[in-house]
């Protein structure tokens, strides 16, 4: 589930509410928690992300890690579904979005995929 404030800083941050700025906060909150006991300074938790695709998703990468092009995110364009390889200190944590439900609205997939749970919205890898 994600913090409403936060959620709210990255739709500010993005301009709009989509879907896709869902899916790239709620990756970045993952991969937040799967580094957490690594994280010393938490206004620069030190994670890099790689992500298939510049738009919607990485403005919520960007958000909520406080990251940007060149610096800790990587953008390398693929197609099909989105990949996001977060990384720090040679710990992976790989998400790639399983596909979606049909015929949803964007407001009711935003509210899928903010407080579904994670493995239902994302296939989820850890590399060490
Ligand atoms: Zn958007």
């Amino acid at each position: 589930m994600i913090d409403q404030t936060l959620w709210d800083k990255c739709v500010a941050f993005h301009g709009h509410r989509c879907p896709g700025l869902a899916i790239g906060v709620k990756a970045a909150a993952i991969a937040l928690d799967f580094f957490m006991d690594d994280i010393t300074d938490e206004d620069h938790p030190g994670i890099t992300c790689t992500s298939s695709t510049s738009k919607c998703p990485s403005d919520g990468i960007r958000c909520v890690l406080g990251i940007d092009d060149g610096t800790g995110l990587t953008v390398a364009e693929k197609e099909g579904e989105l990949c996001f390889d977060f990384a720090r200190g040679g710990k992976h944590i790989i998400l790639t979005t399983l596909p979606g439900k049909h015929g949803l609205s964007a407001e009711e997939n935003i509210v899928r995929i903010l407080m579904g749970r994670d493995q239902d919205i994302f296939d989820i890898k850890t590399r060490y």
